[in-house]
């Protein structure tokens, strides 16, 4: 180990950089810095300790903590120890300019003590790919170095790792969740874990209200929206709701995805409207609940809401709830805020009601509710959430909350036919029902003048 090729490429004498000198004593932790060089060109230089001096290579663009995102990574001369200071002016010549530090902090390879890391580190330059973990400020987590297969032998490429491979946050695997059917919560996790491609573009960006069942289905379960703590990768937003001030969970990727459901979370109840529009929601839903009315004539309500949405030319997509009812939603296109789609909801409830008075209520309470069915258009509300498509339910059967074709609407439509267990296949086979629910929106007034029209 020696820092000719640093002693050769400035001048010390002029420089207040660090002199050449390799470090003896050995600590317990190795250090790493991110020093912001505005040089010729403004760079970020990574630097890990190995040996007794830092190992560096030059980020032209600042680091990134998106496992998405590559940062070219330039392979320089070793640095002394003590560079992972400095902080100043270099007056001329080789790196002038100024510096600060970026990020500092320790690092290690595998959760290996410092020689070991050290020792993984030496063989991983010259096999030309490293891995380590980075405990700093600004940048935490393992990331990868990898040297390119290119002409010039100094180009690597700076790369975070995915968090989801190693969440800490799963834990007890084996907890059974559903008692008679002998599904874990490993068995959820799993089944989340395949479903999140599907069910991620109805979560992304919604705040999440948590229903967390941390016994399973027949133990306690409580809502849960105010998220005090949690790790540093999960994003929230806090949202005022008259006084209070409520931080939500918001599900981004399968990692954080995955974390909610090891909270307990077996249902998953997002927003109806997404951030930057959160007063306008992407759809509107009219919920029905039969409590104790049959199945059937829930099914016979929804086909007369279909009709009507049929002859005024609005589109719907109906899903089974996953419990005991269906939900009819019809894309909004965040158009319009909470209030008008409440309204509208309300309107179509009206209707309905008017032509199948035998079997549809628009009563709340369940004692004037006589046995019939409940068309809930009031579940179209900010800050009111219901289950999300492909959300698992906490229920006997482990049902999933299923869009349906509305052909299949119809005698004998069976909701626990729709499982944890049916689910994938049939998404392979029919596709994601429910994306023209996110789709383009409906005209209101249009529908309205239609509706006027009949
Ligand atoms: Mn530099």
């Amino acid at each position: 180990m020696t820092l000719f090729k640093y002693k050769s490429k400035r001048n010390l004498k002029t420089s207040s950089e660090p002199s050449a000198k390799i470090k003896k004593k050995k600590g317990d932790e190795l250090a790493f810095v991110v020093q912001e060089h505005h040089a010729r060109r403004l760079h970020y230089d990574l630097r890990l300790e190995v040996d007794g001096v830092l190992k560096s290579w030059a980020v032209p663009k600042e680091p990134s903590l998106s496992p998405k995102i590559k940062r070219l990574a330039i392979h320089v001369e070793d640095h002394p120890y003590d560079y992972k200071d400095f902080e100043g002016t270099i007056p001329s010549g080789y790196g002038k300019g100024t510096v600060s530090i970026w990020d500092k902090g320790t690092y290690a390879v595998d959760e290996q003590s410092a020689a070991d890391s050290e020792k993984t580190m030496r063989e991983g330059l010259k096999k030309g790919t490293l891995h380590f973990t980075l405990k700093g400020k600004k940048l935490k987590g393992i990331f990868h170095l990898v040297k390119m297969k290119t002409a010039e032998n100094n180009q690597w490429l700076l790369i975070k790792k995915e968090e989801k491979t190693d969440l800490p946050k799963l834990t007890n695997l084996e907890k059974i969740y559903w008692p008679k059917e002998k599904i874990t919560k490993g068995d959820l996790l799993a089944y989340y874990a395949k479903i999140a491609p599907w069910i991620l573009p109805y979560l992304i960006d919604r705040p999440e209200s948590l229903r967390r069942y941390p016994d399973g289905i027949e133990g306690k379960t409580f809502f849960q929206k105010n998220l005090k703590d949690h790790p540093d990768w999960i994003q929230t937003e806090l949202i005022h709701h008259d006084a209070k001030k409520i931080n939500y969970l918001l599900i981004q990727d399968e990692a954080s995805l995955l974390y909610a459901v090891n909270l307990g979370c077996i249902e998953l109840h997002p927003f109806f409207s997404r951030l930057g529009k959160l007063e306008n929601p992407d759809y509107l839903i009219l919920d029905l609940d039969p409590k104790e009315a049959p199945f059937s004539h829930v099914v016979e309500t929804a086909q007369a809401i279909y009709t009507l949405l049929e002859e005024i030319k609005v589109p719907s997509v109906c899903k089974t709830s996953g419990a005991t009812g269906l939900h009819i939603a019809i894309p909004l296109g965040a158009k319009y805020p909470y209030e008008v789609a409440e309204k509208f909801a309300e309107v179509i409830a009206q209707i309905v009601l008017k032509r199948i008075p035998k079997i549809t209520t628009l009563e709340r309470s369940l004692s004037k509710r006589k046995g019939k069915v409940y068309i809930d258009c009031h579940q179209n509300h900010f800050g009111q959430t219901l289950a999300a498509v492909y959300s698992a339910r906490a229920r006997p059967g482990a049902p999933v909350s299923t869009p349906l074709h509305w052909k299949e609407v119809k005698k004998g439509l069976d909701p626990l036919d729709f499982t944890i267990h049916t689910i994938l296949p049939r998404l392979k086979k029919v596709g994601d029902l429910f994306a023209p629910i996110l789709g383009k929106g409906i005209d209101i007034p249009a529908a309205l003048k239609r509706l006027q029209n009949l």
